[in-house]
């Protein structure tokens, strides 16, 4: 696992075990705060183990940004710590969290000694937090998922944006609008840098360049997918389409983005043909 130090109070894990996803630590004189648990416990517990290390007042508060495992399987390892999250990732975790451990402990190694911990704090759009000489603002950034949130550090103006930010737009579980919504709000928050949820943090310089690319990919997915649905093409055609095609990357994350793309393609292939007219879609930039 890597760890580095964004600023005096704030440090980032990134996985090395999967895809790249990171965990933040903020540390004040009243205890620390944690975002995002990662899901393998070699991990967590490394990082369980730092924080405390560092922290004599504890863990007072771990915040989820959305219900994914590879953000919430660690939460076991903070037990005094009350848990933050949006109301709906409380519930999805109520509906389906358990199902998915199971299926996760029978085909992954590993994960033996996870237990599902539900967020007990829940809000809908925003909430503030403060600890210590920290403010924290939680702000709803749905589509990814639609309990995504992101947590802003004010003062610095760090944005822990969940995976709304990641090195691909990925919304085959949430919704394309949405998320593009969330991103343009993003990039209206004029931030100093973001911890994306997968993958290397963001600066200052390159923060509009690379949202502006993220939504330019999210409207030419859209185009590129009604155009094989209104030629009658099947869906097998999606699978040798690459993010490059709409301004993207095919390398970060060691190559997984080339699945997220493809998964994308499917969920809007899906949309079109199932649920909604090409027009409609179109009609709805
Ligand atoms: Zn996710």
């Amino acid at each position: 696992m890597r760890r580095e130090r964004i600023s005096e109070d704030i440090h980032i894990f990134t996985s090395e075990l999967y895809a790249h996803v990171t965990a933040t630590v903020i540390f004040t004189d009243e205890g620390a705060i944690v975002v995002d648990t990662l899901p393998f416990p070699a991990e967590s517990r490394e990082m369980a183990e730092f924080v405390r290390a560092h922290s004599p007042r504890g863990v007072r508060f771990v915040i989820n940004t959305h219900f994914h495992a590879d953000h919430v399987y660690g939460n076991y390892l903070f037990r005094d710590a009350a848990i933050i999250a949006h109301r709906q990732c409380r519930q999805k975790l109520l509906e389906i969290g358990e199902e998915s451990l199971k299926a996760a402990k029978a085909e992954t190694p590993g994960l033996e000694e996870v237990e599902l911990v539900l967020p007990t704090i829940v809000f809908d759009h925003e909430m503030g937090l403060r600890l210590g000489h920290r403010l924290l603002r939680l702000i709803h950034l749905p589509g990814h998922t639609e309990d995504g949130i992101g947590v802003l550090v004010e003062g610095d103006r760090i944005l822990i944006a969940g995976d709304a930010v990641m090195p691909l737009p990925y919304f085959a579980w949430g919704d394309r609008l949405q998320l593009r919504h969330s991103l343009q709000r993003v990039r209206e928050m004029n931030l100093e840098s973001i911890i994306q949820g997968h993958g290397d943090v963001l600066l200052r310089g390159e923060i509009p360049e690379v949202l502006d690319r993220h939504i330019h990919y999210l409207d030419c997915i859209r185009d590129y997918v009604a155009e094989v649905v209104s030629q009658g093409k099947p869906r097998s055609v999606l699978k040798s389409s690459l993010p490059e095609e709409c301004g993207e990357s095919s390398i970060p994350l060691d190559g997984l983005v080339r699945q997220l793309h493809y998964a994308n393609l499917l969920r809007l292939y899906e949309d079109m043909t199932d649920q909604r007219s090409i027009e409609a879609i179109l009609a709805s930039a």
